[in-house]
C-alpha cells in the first residue's frame, strides 16, 4: 500500500484533541456522516464494536437572523429542500426527469424559470451545493435523480455517526491485512505508473522529493481520488500512466467534476445554546439563543449556511459547512482566515454579537480539502451527460490496472465512505477474477 500521506484514512481524517481540552470527543475533519444504513459500514461497525448513534435532535432554521424550530428528528435533506407546493414540484420534474440528460439549471431554465419558481430554485440549488458540493451548472439531473433513490434504498434520510470516530472503520478494516504480505509505505507518493498486461511497476518518492525504491506488481489497484487523477502531471501528487490510460477513462474523467466545501468545527467552553448548560439554569440571562436539542441548524447564510452539533451527544461543537461554486472565494483563504469567516456567518445565523462568540470559543479546527494536493476537493459529482463516467473510470485496464474509489461507484453512492468501501470490494474481487 503506497500512501501519500502519514497517515491511513484519507478524507476520512479523525481528530482527537490533547489532553487538556475540554473533553475528548473525536472530532471529524473530513467525512463524519453515515449516510442511511449502508451495510458495509453496519457490519464493519458491529465486527469491530464502534457506536453508531443515530441523530435524532431538533432541525432548527434562520432566516435572516430570525430563528424557528423545523422538524424533529431525521429528515434533515427535506428540511434543506425546503418544503413548499412549488419546491415539490420542482423536485420531482429533477427526480423524474425523462428527457435527455441536462445539468440542474438548465432543467430550471426551461421548466422554472418564471418567477413563481424562483424560491424553489434557489432552494433545491442550495441543496444540491450543499449537500453533493455540485455546481448546479454543471451536475447532472440524472445522477441527481440516482444518488437520491440509491439512498432512499438504505434509509437514507438517517444520519449517524461513529460515536469512536470515523477512523475506527480503517483502523479495524486495517487490523485484518495479513501483516507477512502486506507493506504499508506512508509519506510515500506514487507519481509514475508503468504497466503492460500483466505487469506494473510504481515510480515513487519521499514527501521532500527524493526518489524511492519503486515498486513491481503483477497488478495494481489505484484508489487516487478523481481531482489526483486530473492534476497536470507538475502537480504534487499527481500520478502519470505510461503508456496514457485508455481514451475511454480519460474521457470518464472529463465527464466528473470535483466538488469543493468547507467545514470548519467550532469547539466552545460550553454548549451555551443547549438549555442544560449550568449557566442557563442559574438563569443567569443568556446573550445567545437557546435551541434545545439543536441537531442541524439551516440558514440563508451566504458564507456558511449549515449548521450542525454533535446530536445526539452533547459537546460544546458547532460545525459550519459550506459547499459547492459558493465556497470558491473561501478555499482560497488562509486557515485562520476561513475560520474568522466562520465565526462572522455564526454571528449571523444566532443574530449574536460577534464578541459574543469570540470570548466563548475555544479552539477551530479545519482541513482545506481543495488546497490538499492528496484529495484537491472534497467529493466528485456527475457532470450533465456523464452518466456513465463512474462506471468507465472503475473499470479494469488489461486486467492489470484497477480502480476503486468514490469516484468510481456507480451504483449512485459517489461521494460517500460506503460507496468508497463499496468499490474497494468490486475491486478486490475483479483483482482475484484476474489472477487468481
Ligand atoms: C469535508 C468532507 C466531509 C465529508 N463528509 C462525509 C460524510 O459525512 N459521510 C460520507 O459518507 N462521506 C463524506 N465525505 C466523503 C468521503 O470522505 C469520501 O467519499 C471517502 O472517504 C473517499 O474515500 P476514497 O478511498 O475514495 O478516497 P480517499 O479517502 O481520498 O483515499 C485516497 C488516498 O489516496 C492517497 N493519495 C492521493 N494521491 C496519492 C499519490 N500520488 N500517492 C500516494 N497516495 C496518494 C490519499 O492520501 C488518500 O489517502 C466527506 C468528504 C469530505 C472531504
Amino acid at each position: 500500500m503506497v500512501e501519500a500521506r502519514d497517515r491511513l484514512g484519507g478524507r476520512i481524517w479523525t481528530m482527537r484533541p490533547d489532553a487538556g481540552a475540554t473533553g475528548m470527543w473525536p472530532m471529524e475533519l473530513g467525512a463524519e456522516f453515515v449516510h442511511g444504513r449502508p451495510p458495509d459500514i453496519l457490519g464493519i461497525a458491529q465486527a469491530a464494536s464502534l457506536t453508531l448513534a443515530e441523530l435524532a435532535g431538533t432541525n432548527w432554521i434562520s432566516t435572516g437572523g430570525q430563528l424557528s424550530r423545523g422538524a424533529t428528528g431525521d429528515d434533515v435533506e427535506a428540511e434543506e429542500a425546503g418544503e413548499s407546493e412549488e419546491n415539490d414540484t420542482t423536485w420531482e420534474t429533477v427526480m423524474g426527469w425523462q428527457g435527455e440528460d441536462a445539468t440542474l439549471q438548465e432543467v430550471f431554465a426551461t421548466q422554472f424559470a418564471d418567477v413563481r419558481w424562483a424560491a424553489a430554485r434557489e432552494q433545491i440549488a442550495r441543496y444540491v451545493q450543499g449537500y453533493d458540493a455540485a455546481d448546479p451548472a454543471k451536475v447532472s439531473v440524472r445522477w441527481l435523480a440516482q444518488t437520491e433513490a440509491a439512498a432512499a434504498a438504505i434509509d437514507g434520510s438517517r444520519q449517524y455517526r461513529v460515536v469512536d470516530g470515523y477512523d475506527r472503520v480503517l483502523t479495524w478494516l486495517y487490523a485484518g491485512v495479513a501483516p507477512e504480505r502486506t507493506v504499508l509505505a506512508l509519506n510515500t507518493l506514487a507519481h509514475t505508473l508503468r504497466w503492460t498486461p500483466g505487469a506494473v511497476t510504481v515510480e515513487v518518492r519521499s514527501r521532500d522529493g527524493k526518489e524511492l525504491e519503486p515498486f513491481t506488481a503483477r497488478a495494481v489497484v489505484v484508489t487516487a481520488p478523481l481531482g489526483v487523477l486530473t492534476a497536470p502531471a507538475d502537480q504534487l501528487g499527481a500520478l502519470r500512466f505510461l503508456p496514457e490510460l485508455p481514451q475511454g477513462h480519460l474521457a470518464a474523467c472529463a465527464k466528473l467534476a470535483m466538488g469543493q466545501t468547507v467545514k470548519v468545527i467550532l469547539r466552545f467552553r460550553e454548549p451555551f445554546w443547549d438549555p442544560w448548560q449550568p449557566a442557563q439554569l442559574g438563569g443567569s440571562a443568556p446573550e445567545t439563543p437557546i435551541l434545545p436539542r439543536l441537531s442541524f441548524l439551516l440558514s440563508d447564510d451566504a458564507v456558511l449556511p449549515t449548521w450542525w452539533t454533535s446530536d445526539p451527544l452533547l459537546t460544546p461543537t458547532l460545525t459550519g459547512w459550506a459547499g459547492g461554486p459558493p465556497t470558491e472565494h473561501l478555499v482560497r483563504q488562509a486557515d485562520a482566515d476561513i475560520a474568522d469567516q466562520a465565526m462572522e456567518a455564526l454571528a449571523r445565523v444566532l443574530d449574536v454579537r460577534r464578541a459574543d462568540l469570540d470570548r466563548r470559543l475555544e479552539q477551530w479546527h479545519l482541513h482545506n480539502w481543495s488546497t490538499d494536493p492528496f484529495a484537491r476537493g472534497a467529493y466528485s459529482y456527475v457532470r450533465a451527460g456523464g452518466m456513465d463516467a463512474p462506471q468507465q473510470l472503475g473499470t479494469a485496464v488489461a486486467g492489470t490496472v484497477f480502480f476503486a474509489g468514490e469516484a468510481t461507484n456507480a451504483d449512485g453512492h459517489t461521494g460517500t465512505v460506503h460507496g468508497a468501501l463499496a468499490t474497494g470490494r468490486r475491486a478486490a474481487d475483479e483483482v482475484l477474477a484476474a489472477i487468481g
